[in-house]
């Protein structure tokens, strides 16, 4: 009942022209693809390219990050109507990378969340625990605090209408992902805390994985009752091991 969303997040990588060219050549292989959501997150400076490069497809694209205020002087960011007139539908918030590099804390992502919604962005909100924090045993604590602060304040229509990424950090980049097991695990753990601040709202957000997704494990995880797609990182680059995961092959 819950539709999938297979989001690619492109990071620091592809020029517009890279960029036109993995989805012109992405495009066909996912044609017809109707019954998930196909998305894609450029850097700001490929997503101009990247809406002329999907008009008329199945494809959609969002931004990596975005300011909280609508407007201002804040050299260097983005505002939420900027990225809107750009034809964005999606958002990722609170990417681990943006809050190991970039200081970006629950608090932040709570206004940025706030700032997507308003603007009718959906935004797609990461959290996950380090290795350490995971080999301490303290996984769930982590992630709960994590939905519960950046989640903070929104009604259960705006909460069920949001993604989560669940990417546990040591998983990122590594090759290493967690298992279907574990995965399951946590994103049914955060189904329940969305439970408890949502209600029955919970059965209709979308709870991704993330993580070192590929072609070869991405059938297994969407096995799983509680995962809904993937957040895709180092696959999401190339057409064909894109195309793949979008099709669980
Ligand atoms: P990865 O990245 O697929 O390259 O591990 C995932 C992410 O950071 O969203």
């Amino acid at each position: 009942m819950r539709t999938p969303v297979l989001a690619g997040n492109w990071k620091m990588y592809l020029t517009p022209a890279e960029g036109r060219q993995m989805i012109e050549a992405l495009r066909p292989l996912v044609e017809g693809v109707a019954d998930r959501e196909i998305v894609l997150c450029p850097p700001f400076t490929a997503l101009a390219a990247a809406a002329d490069a999907i008009e008329g497809s199945n494809i959609s694209i969002g931004g990596q990050n975005v300011h909280p205020a609508r407007e201002g002087a804040f050299t260097g960011e983005i505002a939420p109507p900027m990225l809107k007139a750009l034809g964005c539908r999606y958002v990722i918030i609170g990417h681990s990378e943006r809050r190991q590099y970039f200081g970006e804390t629950d608090a932040t992502v709570a206004e940025k969340v706030r700032a997507a919604l308003a603007e009718e962005l959906i935004p797609i909100v990461c959290v996950g625990e380090t290795l350490e924090q995971r080999e301490k045993g303290v996984t769930n604590p982590v992630v709960e605090i994590q939905v519960r602060q950046g989640l903070d304040g929104l009604s259960p229509e705006e909460l069920s209408g949001l993604i989560i990424a669940y990417e546990p950090i040591w998983a990122i980049g590594t090759g290493r992902t967690a298992s279907p097991d574990d995965a399951q695990q946590v994103c049914a753990f955060i189904r329940s805390v969305m439970a408890r601040l949502a209600g029955e709202g919970a059965q209709k957000t979308r709870i991704l994985y993330g993580g070192s997704v590929k072609p070869d494990n991405i059938k297994e995880l969407m096995n799983q009752p509680d995962i809904d797609g993937a957040l895709v990182g180092g696959a999401s680059l190339k057409a064909e091991s894109f195309a793949r995961i979008v099709r669980f092959e």
